[in-house]
């Protein structure tokens, strides 16, 4: 093994620098654990970005993967694959919705929803006016329609004129959302919790307010759960815990659990009236060995009683974060839902926090410009939760 500065080294020289990336070259992981390249241990409440729901090397997981390689990695989208069967009917069922598209990634599982609705409407009138109301300090991605959507002027302006036809309404202000309806509008996106602006769960008089004007007035409600999907926040999916169902959801980070992997989902009055064979396509989306990861995730939840493991030791990972707010004045609040949570810094750097918290042997993440987000795998106990309480202590 090289020291880690000249991987470090290596990297830069070769990859473009988009990302300020922590000095840490990780190597493995195991468990809710990762390793660097030096042997130094770190307990990852990150887990790649809410992707890692299972951690590190879970019980078959990496075993069903090993066994697809053999089989079949890749064949393309002209022919029928058996992993696809599978994945895509597991989430049906989970989802209680009609009909899946595999993508490669969330942005791209956007990128569908957004195709989808705009064929849903032009079907209806022949427009091509159509528009999309979205939500401030919303992330929904990185290309160019997912970025249209995304409610921060920061990763826009260098990027326009992006596509046309986006009004922005405020979270959880459902007159805001009233205001911008028009008789064009084809459709409402948001997380329903949000992510990268912070950890902020939808209030459920907004999410059944924004469902309410969606029905009245046949426009479609698109629920990006890329990232408190597949568990996190305590059900399959977090809406099914405010009752109230989208007509289009988006998937990624924790459906493959580490897998490259995304879907777009509809019901079936979306499904029977939107995209048909030509509108949509893609080389790798819904390959075997995507798709048996899909597969396998599904299983392991079922298994293994994965959310109602979420729901159980949620209210001990809350009273532990609570109890922190309560001692540490910078400390201004606990945000969040199940194991997707936030504790609101004033006055200091968040990211100073998570810098020193890296020293400690614990990865945390942030969010908006204020949060310390805590995403970890779904399977941490309490002891791990003990453990990750002291280490961020230790770097206040
Ligand atoms: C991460 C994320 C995305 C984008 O997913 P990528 O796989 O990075 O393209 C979209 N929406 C939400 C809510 C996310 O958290």
């Amino acid at each position: 093994m090289k020291p880690m500065h000249e991987y470090m080294d290596e990297t830069e020289q070769a990859v473009l620098h988009t990302y300020n990336r922590f000095p840490v070259v990780l190597e493995k992981g195991d468990g809710v654990y990762l390793t660097d390249t030096d042997g130094k241990e770190y307990l990852d409440f990150g887990a790649g970005i809410a992707v890692f729901a299972l951690g590190y090397h879970y019980q078959d997981y990496d075993e069903a993967l090993k066994e697809q390689i053999d089989k079949l990695i890749h064949t393309s989208n002209l022919y029928y694959n058996v992993p696809l069967a599978d994945a895509a009917q597991k989430l049906v069922k989970a989802s209680g919705m009609s009909k899946v598209f595999f993508t490669n990634s969330g942005t791209e599982a956007i990128e569908g929803a957004i195709k989808a609705a705009r064929k849903y409407a032009w079907n209806k009138d022949h427009r091509t006016d159509h528009e999309i109301i979205a939500m401030n300090h919303s992330f929904h991605g990185r290309s160019v329609g997912a970025l249209s959507v995304t409610g921060n002027p920061h990763y826009q302006e260098a990027f326009k004129p992006l596509m046309g036809g986006v009004k922005f309404a405020d979270f959880n202000d459902l007159e805001s959302v009233r205001a911008c309806v028009t008789d064009r509008t084809c459709a409402i996106i948001l997380e329903t919790v949000q992510g990268e602006g912070g950890i902020y769960p939808a209030d459920p008089d907004f999410l059944k307010g924004v469902k309410a004007i969606c029905e009245e007035n046949d426009i479609l409600l698109i629920l990006d759960e890329i990232q408190c999907g597949m568990g996190r926040t305590g059900s399959m999916f977090a809406w099914q815990d405010y009752g109230v169902e989208p007509d289009i959801m988006t998937c990624a980070k924790a459906l493959g659990c580490g897998v490259p992997v995304g879907a777009f989902v509809l019901n079936e009055k979306t499904a029977a009236a939107s995209l048909v064979p030509g509108d949509h396509g893609t080389t790798y989306g819904g390959n075997p060995f995507a798709c048996a990861a899909v597969s396998k995730v599904f299983d392991l939840f079922e298994k293994n009683r994965i959310v109602e493991h979420v729901r159980e030791i949620t209210p001990y990972f809350e009273e532990k974060l609570d109890a922190l707010v309560e001692k540490y004045e910078f400390l201004t609040k606990r945000r969040g839902k199940g194991l997707m949570q936030g504790l609101v810094v004033k006055d200091r750097p968040v990211g100073e926090i998570v810098k020193k918290a890296l020293e400690n042997g614990l990865i945390v993440l942030s969010a908006g410009s204020d949060v310390i987000r805590l995403v970890p795998p779904l399977v941490i106990g309490e002891e791990e939760i003990d453990e990750m309480i002291q280490k961020l202590e230790a770097s206040f």
